[in-house]
């Protein structure tokens, strides 16, 4: 069976019981009992003192006699709870509150020595073999004339000390029992806190794994677990929008491609059937050379994107002069400009305008720039480019006055084949890649790209670059 957390944190609670369960009954047992007769050998010992400087030594002085010490003796005893003994130090019993007095009769204690206790006041056995169970027997020495004279001896009887001992250890057992109980609540909260987030979230991760992203779930708190809930929530729904993302890419992609392959094949089919008469071949060859034409576009673009998605960062900085870009990219236009009578004007700050940037890219965004500038503008037209410094930038802007982008398509330009339905008349060719192009390559330099465009009067793109050192030493 798999091995849950919760199974595994019961496991610990009931080591955890088991542990202090036998703590309790292996330490604190001995603990207590050696504290309670060593409690009781302290009252004793006080008691047997007593006795030894009052009735005892006046025995030995014969000031009282045998009986009344006996009579007090025995008072004292049941007081006491206790056998008091008188016992000289060669072990003859001259007293004991257990036994009436006979002074014929010769008790003796065998093997007595009052040394046994070794340097302790009291000792716990069958003392000399004169009880038949364990006792506790406190020593007290009575002296005269500075001679050990004999000793008072208090019995107590281990089974009295015994039973007080267990009723302390029952107080002890119980209060273990109420201690384990309340731990209890650690369990309680661990369940609510930890146990049950963590299966919630066992079972979404699995739910992701199964390829279900749309999955959601939650859980209520704030701390670690509820965080961990939240990043993995948001990591769902990031990695399920990228999905569609992907989705919507690939079938734009198919449909860019199936088109253009469709009018081809055609065209070519009705050339060979003879629906287009030989005569027109040239024109409709024309038409397909041009279907090619945006298939290649269509797939260096992508070509590019990709790298661009895959580098990422990976951008060769170089400082160069922007300026010379802008008009070697304005010259490659010649051509199409001269067909559709539009002018190129340059404003350029400085002769020379050196930007810290990936030189191939940068070019590739004016080619896109001025590209869509051209499509969308109108015969006899003036197309700007230029720059401006500020805030130790350079910006560069792109502005026409063709037939503008409306409002409401002002967002969707830079995505990924977008064409807004104003364009698609000017501009069959158009891949709608342009401009997430452009978009990718200037957010890989850290830096922002703008859009300023009015329906039917012009659009004008501004992007900024970072100024190089270089500028500083022309100076
Ligand atoms: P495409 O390669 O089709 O031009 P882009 O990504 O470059 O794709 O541009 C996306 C859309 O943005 C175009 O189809 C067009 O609708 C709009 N657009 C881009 N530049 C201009 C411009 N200078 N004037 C008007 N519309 C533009």
């Amino acid at each position: 069976m798999k091995k849950t957390l919760y199974l595994k944190f019961i496991l610990a609670y009931f080591i955890f019981g088991v542990f202090s369960f036998i703590i309790v009954s292996v330490f604190v047992p001995n603990m207590t009992k050696e504290h309670l007769v060593r409690e009781k050998a302290e009252a004793l010992y006080s008691e047997a003192t007593l006795i030894s400087n009052t009735y005892a030594t006046g025995l030995y002085t014969s000031e009282t006699d045998l009986e009344t010490v006996k009579t007090q003796l025995d008072f004292l005893a049941v007081y006491l709870d206790s056998t008091i003994r008188i016992i000289n130090p060669s072990g003859r019993l001259v007293l004991d509150t257990n036994v009436p007095l006979n002074v014929e009769e010769v008790v003796m204690i065998e093997n007595f020595d009052p040394t046994a206790t070794a340097g302790s006041y009291y000792m716990v056995n069958d003392f000399f073999g004169s009880f038949d169970s364990e006792m506790l027997s406190v020593f007290a020495p009575i002296t005269s004339n500075y001679m050990v004279k004999g000793y008072v001896v208090i019995h107590c009887d281990m089974n009295d000390i015994q039973a007080s001992c267990n009723s302390m250890l029952n107080i002890s057992y119980i209060t273990m029992v109420i201690l384990l109980l309340l731990s209890l609540i650690i369990l309680i909260f661990f369940t609510e806190m930890v146990y049950i987030p963590l299966r919630k979230i066992t079972y979404a991760t699995e739910q992701y794994a199964a390829g279900n992203m749309h999955y959601e779930f939650q859980v209520e708190s704030d701390d670690e677990i509820g965080y961990l809930a939240v990043c993995l929530n948001y990591m769902a729904s990031q990695i399920a929008s990228a999905e569609d993302d992907q989705k919507k890419f690939v079938a734009n992609v198919s449909h860019d491609f199936r088109s253009p392959l469709t009018s081809i094949r055609g065209y070519l089919e009705a050339m060979i059937d003879g629906t287009i008469p030989p005569e027109q071949h040239e024109k409709y060859l024309g038409i397909v050379l041009n279907e090619t034409e945006r298939l290649t576009n269509l797939t260096n673009s992508l070509l590019t994107l990709n790298n661009l998605n895959t580098k990422g960062m990976m951008l060769n900085r170089t400082d160069f002069n922007i300026n010379q870009i802008i008009r070697n990219t304005a010259a490659s236009f010649e051509g199409t400009c001269r067909k559709k009578t539009i002018a190129i004007e340059l404003v350029l700050t400085g002769d020379e305008m050196y930007v810290n940037a990936d030189k191939d890219r940068i070019q590739q965004v004016l080619y896109n720039l001025i590209d869509n500038a051209i499509k969308f503008s109108h015969h006899d037209s003036v197309i700007r480019v230029e720059t401006s410094l500020k805030k130790n930038k350079l910006f560069v802007s792109v502005k026409d006055t063709g037939i503008g982008i409306p409002k409401e398509d002002l967002k969707l330009i830079w995505d990924r084949f977008y064409k807004s339905d104003l364009s698609r008349g000017k501009d069959k060719k158009g891949t709608g890649l342009g401009l997430s192009i452009v978009k990718e390559i200037i957010n890989c330099h850290n830096e922002h790209i703008n859009v300023i465009s009015t329906e039917g009067v012009g659009s004008e793109f501004i992007f900024s670059l970072p100024l190089s050192a270089k500028n500083d030493e022309e100076d």
